[in-house]
């Protein structure tokens, strides 16, 4: 606990259970905290260890030392894995940069401690040390968006809002979005069978959109793999892909589709980037609401993209 810097996150609210038992937000464990332990942790400005924290808050004491000190290492514990708490010593390093003229309870305010208490929430399982790890591979992960339509913009403007790394060079990014709006099933971009890095095909039309797959060449069914399941169900694709590619210029996307299916497929993104394995998937909306809908995209057996392959990998 002594290279801890504990700083109270109050992005994190508390709420009372109980008189003497709070949950720190949505953090499921209800953790027991007397009145005067409360007032300790809600002060905790990251300017000390927690070990001279704790030894500080002794100090207040003269007796059930024992018990006073094993909740205030719960607390610390507790609050470190609800971001309740954040440590000053393991931000990410964009909190760090931005926060370095300010004072600890304005680092704690910045965009980057919201970020940290969201993947805090979702990756429970991880130190804050790893979150914070987890922030920075997020922050530091170039993506390309290729495409020139409304919808491509409109991923690239969202992109850079949000702080992510957007490269205009293809070679230089870890994942390729590629961006077709002529139909929702038809790719507009003939370089995509040639990459070899991981991307993500994102196709909208009217009130329909189709995010995926994401294709890891090597690891995952691709865009082919696609083609060749849409052929098999309908052998008139080859003269459709050629008659929607033909209409591209015509795009005309519902505005409301086009907006979340560019917010969806960032999702999808960052979701890979934390290591969740989200390929030989796409998903589906279309109007009136629009929920993204899971569907499986599987190899097919005739496109050859496993090639190279172990025949264990092969299915
Ligand atoms: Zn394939």
């Amino acid at each position: 606990m002594e290279t801890i810097y504990p700083l109270r996150n109050k992005r994190i609210p508390i709420i009372h259970a109980s008189p003497d038992t709070i949950f720190f937000g949505d953090y499921p464990i209800p953790v027991q905290i007397s009145s005067h332990h409360l007032a300790w942790f809600n002060e905790l400005s990251g300017d000390r260890s927690a070990g001279h924290a704790i030894k500080e808050l002794l100090a207040q004491h003269g007796q059930e030392i024992d018990h006073i000190e094993y909740a205030a290492k719960a607390l610390i514990s507790h609050g470190l894995k609800s971001a309740a708490l954040l440590d000053l010593h393991a931000l990410p390093t964009l909190a760090r940069w931005t926060g370095e003229a300010g004072s600890g309870q304005k680092r704690a305010g910045d965009p980057t401690a919201s970020a940290q208490t969201h993947a805090q929430l979702v990756y429970s399982d991880s130190d804050h040390v790893a979150i914070a790890q987890l922030i920075d591979l997020r922050a530091e992960t170039p993506i390309a968006i290729v495409g020139t339509s409304p919808l491509a913009h409109q991923l690239r403007e969202i992109a850079t809002q949000e702080n992510w790394q957007v490269t205009t060079s293809e070679l230089g990014a870890a994942c390729v979005i590629f961006v077709s709006e002529s139909h929702p099933d038809v790719c507009d971009h003939d370089n995509v069978l040639g990459t070899r890095r991981t991307h993500l095909h994102v196709a909208a039309r009217h009130g329909g959109s189709v995010i995926g797959p994401l294709v890891t060449p090597g690891e995952t069914s691709c865009l082919r793999c696609a083609y060749l399941h849409a052929r098999d169900r309908d052998p008139n694709m080859p003269q459709r892909t050629i008659d929607w590619r033909n209409s591209q210029r015509f795009a005309c996307t519902d505005p409301h589709i086009s907006a979340m299916s560019a917010h969806f497929a960032l999702l999808v993104v960052r979701a890979w980037m934390d290591g969740w394995d989200m390929g030989d998937t796409a998903w589906e909306a279309s109007l009136p609401l629009g929920q993204f809908i899971p569907t499986p995209r599987p190899v097919h057996p005739l496109c050859g993209c496993k090639l190279g392959k172990s025949p264990t990998h092969l299915d």
